[in-house]
C-alpha cells in the first residue's frame, strides 16, 4: 500500500530540518547530498518573520514516510494512503 507524504501545514514549520535529516538517514546519505526534502527560509514582505517553503521530491514516498512525518515537532505533514485517495475519487 503506497504512502504519500504531504506537507499540509507549512505555516507551522520552524525550519529545524529534522524531516530532512530523517530522510537522509534512511537514504544513508550525509548532509544535503541528493536530499529529497529541501527547506527554504524566505523573508516575508513585512520583514517580521521567516517563512518556510518545503520542497519534496516525489521519490520520498519510497522511504518510510511515517517516520519522517512523526519526527516533525510541528505536525506539518500528513501521510496519505494511496488506496484511500483512489477511493475518495470514486465518491
Ligand atoms: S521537521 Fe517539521 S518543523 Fe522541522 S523543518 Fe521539517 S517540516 Fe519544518
Amino acid at each position: 500500500m503506497a504512502k504519500i507524504l504531504k506537507p499540509t501545514q507549512t505555516d507551522k514549520c520552524n525550519g529545524c530540518e529534522l524531516c530532512l535529516l530523517e530522510s537522509q538517514r534512511q537514504l544513508k546519505k550525509v548532509g544535503l547530498e541528493e536530499a529529497l526534502i529541501r527547506i527554504f527560509k524566505k523573508k516575508r514582505d513585512d520583514n517580521q518573520k521567516l517563512e518556510m517553503q518545503i520542497e519534496i521530491d516525489p521519490r520520498i514516498n519510497m522511504l518510510h514516510v511515517e517516520k519522517i512525518s512523526k519526527i516533525c515537532p510541528k505536525d506539518v505533514f500528513e501521510v496519505e494512503n494511496h488506496e484511500e485517495i483512489e477511493g475518495k475519487n470514486e465518491e
